[in-house]
């Protein structure tokens, strides 16, 4: 498998989520090996989209660098990753990622627009050396080795609307575009007033969020398990800020932003001590020391 850009720049505004304020995103092509980088107009500040960049994951996934920040990426990182998109710039003139209609389709179709053209170096999956858990209770996150990436999600809320969802995804580019993609974000109207005081929802409406009221939606869903399927969504967008495809089985339970970058954070630690365990053993047979005890694990190679 090899890497991909997009053949052409594009752009699209709106408004911020959280901020509500109107925003620009410019889409370029990016040179092999270069990853996601965000491109701050105000600044010109360049921010990596890795989970080293992030600043807050509190409702949304804030990425910053030098007091720079950019708000509510990850329904744009994960129409990136979904349509398999791997080296990108994305200029930003405004604060947030604008919500368009609160899923991941607008960006979908932006990118198609763009074009995808393939690039000259291969793309170099992770592989999950050992089982790894996030979290604890009723919220948590598990990550088993697996050749295929996949996603078990299961969301339990007390509201009328959600009850318990479940779904299990072996993604691929159609069945994102078609059955994940547009999956809304959603929030609950008890909850607006206290999410504006602290500068979140300000930007919300019907027009970009599935709003919870007592009883029932607001407004009709896409899906039945539309809820789920969002979930996964931003799971996606977040697993994205690992740099490279993931080959592992996560298996979650109710999370949300700060997990999802908890999870990332553990696959990022678990791989680099793998790797180090891979070093240090080559470079003890060079030196003419024999490490019977060491093992590689399943899938090193692909590191
Ligand atoms: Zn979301």
């Amino acid at each position: 498998m090899r890497q991909h850009t997009i053949r052409k720049p594009v752009g699209i505004e709106g408004i911020g989520l959280h901020s509500g304020k109107v925003a620009r995103i410019t889409l370029c092509p990016a040179p092999v090996d270069s990853g996601v980088v965000f491109r701050a107009s105000a600044t010109g500040e360049r921010i990596p989209a890795r989970a080293d960049s992030v600043v807050n994951s509190h409702y949304a996934t804030t990425v910053g660098v030098n007091g720079t920040r950019i708000q509510t990426v990850e329904h744009l990182m994960a129409a990136v990753s979904g349509f398999g998109v791997d080296n990108l710039e994305i200029e930003v003139d405004g604060p947030e990622i604008p919500a368009l209609d609160g899923s991941a389709k607008p960006f979908v179709a932006l990118l198609s627009l763009a074009g995808r053209v393939q690039q000259s170096a291969r793309l170099r999956p992770l592989t999950i050396p050992c089982l790894l858990r996030v979290g604890d209770n009723g919220r948590w996150m598990r990550i088993v080795p697996s050749d295929t990436f996949r996603i078990s999600y299961t969301l339990d809320n007390e509201h009328p609307a959600i009850g318990t969802q479940v779904l299990s995804w072996t993604p691929t580019e159609r069945s994102f575009v078609e059955d994940f993609a547009p999956a809304r974000t959603y929030g609950f109207l008890k909850d607006l007033g206290l999410m504006r005081k602290n500068g979140l929802a300000r930007g919300g409406s019907l027009d970009n969020a599935i709003v919870l009221g007592n009883r029932g939606a607001l407004t009709g869903l896409r899906y039945r398990d539309e809820f789920v399927r969002h979930k996964i969504l931003d799971l996606l967008g977040d697993l994205a800020l690992l740099g490279r495809p993931l080959q592992g089985h996560v298996i979650a339970r109710n999370g949300g932003h700060a997990l999802n970058l908890e999870l990332v954070l553990a696959i990022q630690r678990a791989v680099g001590l793998e790797r180090r365990a891979v070093l240090e053993a080559a470079a003890a047979l060079e030196n003419g020391v024999r490490h019977e005890s060491f093992v590689p694990a399943p899938g090193l190679a692909a590191i």
